[in-house]
């Protein structure tokens, strides 16, 4: 399925939701986070519905890399000199929207690890 009528953020690919754009390209969206947890904090996301990184198949490596390529990108224009990439993954991993999405978090000091 390349979108699910009833997925927030296949909406917003949709321009059925307002976002505060970032970033697009053919199979990339970037946008603001809508409750930020750092003073940068973006939701880059494939344009294509897959619920979780479960999903992910061989096919999605190249764009899964680009996403990569994007968050380096975002974080040169926003001037952030460190930042954090995190994708939640199913309840246990804190995922509460089910259409992959990375998150990009700047502009403060991170904690050293993740506890
Ligand atoms: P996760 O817990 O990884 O599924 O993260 C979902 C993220 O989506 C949260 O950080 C929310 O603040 C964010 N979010 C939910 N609705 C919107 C929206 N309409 N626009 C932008 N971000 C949103
Ligand atoms: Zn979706």
């Amino acid at each position: 399925m390349s979108v699910d009528p009833d997925c927030l953020f296949c909406k917003i690919v949709a321009g059925e939701i307002p976002c505060e754009r970032l970033y697009e390209d053919d199979e990339i969206l970037a946008f603001r986070d809508i409750n930020p947890q750092a003073p940068f904090h973006a939701l880059l996301i494939p344009k294509i519905h897959l619920a979780t990184l479960n999903d992910l198949e061989p096919e999605h490596a190249g764009m899964v890399g680009r996403l990569f390529l994007v968050a380096r990108l975002l974080a040169k224009e926003h001037d952030l000199p460190g930042y954090r990439v995190v994708i939640n993954t199913n309840p246990e991993g804190g995922q509460v929207i089910y259409h992959v999405h990375m998150h990009l978090l700047g502009g403060r000091q991170m904690k050293a690890g993740l506890g």
